[in-house]
């Protein structure tokens, strides 16, 4: 093989003369010239035979003309086939002690290039990864020697960093749960078992006292595959800590609390049953003993009414007089009986009640009669006890009479001599009915208007003018009446000017009375 052609086979060389004219250029220094120098780019400059150094070459040789003993460069060349790193080497030629030009070789430091950037870069990555993370991060040797420690740690130690480096990994805090965890970190350098959680105690006193987790797993020696040390990292979970602990008390509270509120219910369910149990059992003895009153009640009505008719022979005046005053007590007896029977069997849901349409003007004037002589002896007007033609609503027809003449009695018993009773009708914004019972007497007060209408309650009222006579039942079977008829009771009143109850009703359907006939006349045509 001839010397040019093992010169072809190299790396790209160059040689020049004194006068820096290129006499000789391998194969591939040919072939990168191009590449290397701008002013090779025509082909015509790089035939000719001894072309001069190109201008960057030129800059090179001055160094070295200079002084300069070897020029080193790191070129980087866009070629076809994309970047390129070459590392060239100038120096001087000596010929028999007297210099007789220069010359160069380049090598294709591409790979290597490449593999050093990537180096680089995976470096800075980690190191700013590192910077980032609120871990620390460390690597010790096979005796779990510290190595190396991020800056974080300076963080928990106190200490620098760089003091740390040389130190035990273990001695940095205490170990929790010392005693179950100390074998196995004894036995790390042999187990090369990764940990996870490992928590340790770090600063000196309770206040800096912070909780590390420390997780780490064995690296080896990249040659040998030998046990090269542990590498991992280590979190605060201080604050974690904290929190997990103050939650779980809070929990454990919350638990008491629910616990308390539980045995609360219970009891409550309990003492509800029981108070429904007795309400029950109220009930029952009321109905039943109303029940048992009523028979022997009559029988002293029926003998009272016998005897006042003098049906076996005339009786002494003062006899007459006994049995009226008995007969009023019996009825007045009567009245309570009914009031508690009907009360029992609103809230036991027992009364029944059949709706119709009921005239009110002839429905008041059968009620007129009833109250005339008790409000003649009272000494107050019911001229104003009537209501005109034409009003009408859906309701059952005694439980309507019952109410109105418990509405128009209280109105009575309640105004003194002299006050006036009336009824009032009028039409409610939803198309109700509303048909109230007013007086001049001597209202009820407002936090009174609120009870009642609750069983049993009376206001304790002026005994002279209004002695306490009835249960306290009449307004809430009223009430309870009005709705199960689909209206309602309602009071407004001030004390000393009078009072109104007003009872809500629906209307008759009108609009059915229309339909029905507008239809006639399409049945009577067909
Ligand atoms: P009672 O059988 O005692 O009349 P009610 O339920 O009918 O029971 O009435 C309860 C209480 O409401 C009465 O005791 C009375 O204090 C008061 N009250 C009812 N109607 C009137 C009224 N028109 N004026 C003043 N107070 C009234």
């Amino acid at each position: 093989m001839r010397t040019v052609d093992l010169l072809d086979r190299m790396q790209p060389v160059y040689l020049t003369g004194r006068n820096r004219t290129i006499d000789y250029m391998n194969g591939p220094f040919r072939d990168i010239a191009p590449d290397l120098f701008p002013e090779f780019k025509s082909a015509d400059r790089l035939d000719q035979p001894r072309p001069p150094a190109p201008r960057e070459l030129d800059a090179i040789l001055d160094r070295i003309a200079g002084g300069e003993d070897t020029v080193e460069i790191l070129q980087q060349v866009q070629t076809a086939d994309g970047t390129r790193y070459y590392r060239s080497s100038h120096f001087r030629l000596v010929e028999d002690g007297a210099p007789a030009g220069y010359a160069g070789v380049y090598t294709d430091v591409t790979s290597e290039n490449d593999a050093a950037r990537y180096a680089e870069r995976t470096t800075s990555r980690f190191e700013d990864i590192v910077r980032a993370a609120s871990d620390w991060v460390w690597e010790t040797d096979k005796n779990l020697n510290l190595t190396y420690v991020s800056n974080r740690i300076g963080d928990l130690t106190e200490t620098p960093p760089r003091q740390l480096i040389g130190r035990y990994l273990f001695s940095l805090g205490v170990p929790e749960e010392a005693e179950r965890r100390q074998p196995e970190i004894g036995r790390l350098p042999d187990t090369l078992m990764p940990f996870c959680g490992l928590v340790l105690l770090i600063g000196r006193t309770e206040e800096t006292r912070r909780r590390v987790a420390l997780s780490g797993a064995p690296y080896f020696d990249d040659n040998s595959g030998d046990f090269a040390g542990y590498r991992g990292t280590g979190t605060d979970i201080t604050r974690e800590f904290e929190a997990e602990h103050r939650a779980r008390v809070s929990q454990a509270a919350l638990l008491d609390s629910m616990k308390e509120l539980q045995e609360r219910n219970i009891q409550l369910a309990q003492a509800l049953e029981k108070s429904n149990a007795a309400s029950q059992a109220k009930t029952d003895f009321l109905g039943k003993m109303s029940h048992e009153l009523r028979t022997p009640l009559n029988a002293i009505i029926g003998f009272s009414d016998l005897s006042l008719l003098e049906s076996f022979g005339k009786l002494p005046d003062r006899y007459k007089e006994y049995f009226g005053d008995i007969r009023k007590a019996a009825d007045h007896l009567l009245t309570i009986i009914n009031d508690i029977l009907d009360a029992v069997n609103l809230d036991a849901g027992k009364a029944k009640i059949q709706l119709e349409k009921i005239k009110l003007k002839p429905l008041v004037e059968e009620v007129l009669p009833l109250v005339e002589a008790e409000a003649r002896s009272r000494g107050v007007d019911i001229a104003a006890v009537t209501v005109d033609d034409g009003w009408a609503v859906k309701a059952d027809r005694g439980r309507l009479r019952q109410i109105l003449i418990n509405l128009v009695v209280n109105a009575l018993k309640f105004t003194e001599q002299g006050g006036s009773v009336g009824i009032e009708t009028g039409t409610g914004d939803d198309g109700t009915v509303l048909l109230t019972v007013w007086d001049t007497g001597i209202g009820i007060s407002r936090e009174q208007q609120g009870l009642i209408f609750d069983g049993f309650h009376q206001v304790q009222a002026d005994p002279v003018i209004a002695p306490t006579e009835g249960t306290g039942l009449g307004l809430t079977i009223s009430q309870q009446l009005a709705r199960l008829m689909g209206g309602d009771l309602r009071v407004e009143s001030e004390l000393e000017k009078g009072s109104r109850f007003t009872i809500i009703l629906p209307a008759t359907a009108k609009k059915q009375k229309k339909k029905r006939r507008a239809r006639k006349p399409v049945r009577n045509s067909a």
